[in-house]
């Protein structure tokens, strides 16, 4: 089949580019996972390590515990440490605004089919992309594969595009058979993700918000305020960012500060019931003529 689209052009290279470093810094990141490690350490590794390679993280690495899914990422003096917990960590890695997104669950907590059942949803989703394929096709063998394991997939959350500076574009590609997705097509940069849980298949919001991203650039008189908004223009444009990766002092004040000014919005922490365990596994792939490319493994 022939194409317009040319997948050796520089924003695909960009995109493998981004996906080599992830894959990179998502093994040292799992090596250095165990019992008593700080959170805090382990995703400022991580996120140095990305810079020191040649590239910039996409979003604060997310490090997230047992019933948590998503959004969570050490608060500046975070004293966390690991114990007999599942542990989710989401990377996103780009080069000039292209990215990588991917995501795996390290258990210390004994709950091994768990993770293999979104291990597996992935792997059979995967198996499936090709151009013309239907994403409510690719939920439902998500949903279907997680299910037969005895566990709910989240159907909350959803894998997505990824867009240039865009960290969630269409389409979104869901853990569950929906009556009509779109269409994949050569050329599109998707992520999947599965979500597993033994809890209802559904998240919620937490009140923990440590991401945040520019809504609307409008001026603020406050000098701290100003400096803080400079700096997320400069360095973040439209990506997530950490409470802990801004230079002025007491950045959570100056966060609320813009906050309440629409600036900018928070990602709450999004969680499952309390007492439940979550699994989770993604990977950027790049669809291409007879298939997919994964670009994070
Ligand atoms: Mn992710
Ligand atoms: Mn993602």
């Amino acid at each position: 089949m022939s194409t317009d689209v040319d997948l050796d052009g520089e924003q695909y290279e960009k995109h493998r580019e981004a996906g080599e470093i992830l894959q990179t810094v998502r093994e040292e990141a799992v090596e250095r996972i165990e019992v008593g490690a700080s959170h805090l350490e382990l995703v400022e590794h991580v996120e140095s390590r990305i810079r020191e390679l040649g590239a910039e993280p996409a979003f604060p690495m997310n490090v997230c515990v047992d019933e948590e899914a998503a959004h969570g990422t050490p608060s500046i003096d975070d004293d966390s440490t690991f114990g007999e917990e599942m542990i989710n960590i989401d990377i996103g890695v780009h080069v000039d605004g292209w990215i990588a997104d991917a995501a795996i669950t390290v258990d210390l907590s004994g709950n091994d089919e768990l993770v293999e059942a979104s291990a597996e949803a992935l792997d059979a989703a995967i198996e499936m992309v090709e151009p013309g394929i239907d994403t409510g096709v690719l939920g439902d063998v998500i949903g279907r594969t997680i299910e037969g394991y005895g566990y709910q997939p989240v159907v909350n959350l959803t894998g997505h595009g990824l867009g240039h500076y865009e960290q969630h574009t269409s389409p979104n590609i869901p853990n569950k058979k929906i009556p009509e997705g779109v269409e994949l097509e050569v050329g599109d940069v998707v992520a999947i993700e599965p979500f597993a849980t033994d809890g209802r298949g559904r998240v919620g919001e937490g009140n923990a918000e440590q991401i945040f991203a520019l809504e609307n650039d409008s001026s603020v008189r406050n000098r701290k305020a100003r400096e803080a908004l400079d700096q997320i223009t400069e360095e973040f444009q439209t990506l997530p960012f950490a409470t802990r990766w801004l230079d002025v002092d007491r950045p959570e004040m100056t966060l609320r500060r813009l906050k309440q000014r629409d600036i900018v919005h928070g990602y709450p922490i999004l969680k499952e019931k309390k007492g439940s365990l979550v699994s989770q596994k993604e990977h950027t792939l790049i669809v291409t003529d007879d298939g997919c490319e994964v670009i994070t493994r």
